[in-house]
């Protein structure tokens, strides 16, 4: 469980993340949704300490994160974004292996491991651990992206807008491994996307940001039910326009107009 309280960043004393509160418990995706600069990816990297927070608190299992080291704390939580950043001049497994092997597991262990990763993410082991990072499409660079987030056996995943350069067939693919991998491994995950779609598709609950503050929390139901106020309306607006165009064009839409008074 994720216990954000009254998270705050300053930069010259500008608040860009502004007492932010909400819990994640155990087994729950949350998806933090909102527009460029409304401060998702701070909230997130404060939830690891690659940012330190200005003010407040983020506990993990009840434990306050200020009270380990930053590289401890991030050796024990995955953490995937959209450049995915793997080092070209390692192979697919030696990337995978990294947190492992700074972790000083048993070698013998860290190769079952890799290849156990990549028959999850859907890549043939024989076929992908040797390989190079410059040899793999751009989906397969997010699968391996996300192996390595994995590897180390964590409880909890951030995942920063990850499949956000993707193709919408590799997307949508990964997006269902993705729902596949966290039940199968109860993972709690934080994943941050600008997408109403993708948050509608894959959140739980979903967090609205605007301008550094928290808008709304609930599900998704919730949210295209009730939503807080105009903006997360017209945020909703869009993903339900478009599957009113699909349905229309499926001829599954009954008489007379619909969706009217969103
Ligand atoms: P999002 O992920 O929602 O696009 P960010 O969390 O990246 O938003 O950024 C939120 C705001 O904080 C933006 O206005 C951004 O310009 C500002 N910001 C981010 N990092 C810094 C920094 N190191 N110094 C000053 N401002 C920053």
């Amino acid at each position: 469980m994720i216990e954000v309280r009254d998270l705050s960043k300053r930069y010259d004393g500008r608040a860009v993340v502004d007492g932010v509160s909400f819990t994640v418990p155990e087994g729950e995706l949350l998806v933090l949704l909102g527009g460029s600069g409304s401060g998702k990816t701070t909230t997130l990297k404060m939830i690891n300490r690659l940012i330190e927070p200005s003010a407040g608190t983020v506990r993990i299992g009840g434990e306050d994160t200020r009270g380990l080291p930053g590289h401890v704390l991030r050796r024990r939580i995955g953490y995937g974004f959209q450049q995915v950043g793997l080092f070209p001049h390692l192979s697919v497994g030696e990337n995978i292996a990294v947190t492992p092997s700074l972790l000083g597991w048993d070698p013998t262990r860290i190769r079952a491991r890799v290849d156990a990763l990549l028959e999850m993410v859907q890549l043939d082991p024989d076929l992908f651990r040797a390989r190079d990072p410059a040899e793999l499409s751009g989906g397969e660079q997010q699968r391996v992206g996300i192996a390595r987030a994995l590897a180390a056996e964590p409880a909890l995943l951030l995942l920063d807008e990850p499949f956000g350069a993707l193709d919408p067939l590799t997307r949508d693919h990964l997006q269902q491994s993705l729902q596949w991998i966290r039940r199968e491994l109860a993972l709690t995950v934080v994943f941050v996307t600008h997408d109403m779609v993708e948050a509608l598709l894959l959140g739980d609950r979903i967090a609205v940001l605007r301008e550094g503050r928290l808008v709304q929390l609930g599900t998704p139901a919730e949210l295209l039910r009730n939503p807080a106020d105009d903006g997360v309306a017209e945020l909703m607006e869009t993903p339900q326009r478009q599957a009113r165009i699909v349905d229309d064009l499926l001829g599954l839409a009954p008489d007379g107009p619909r969706g009217e008074g969103v």
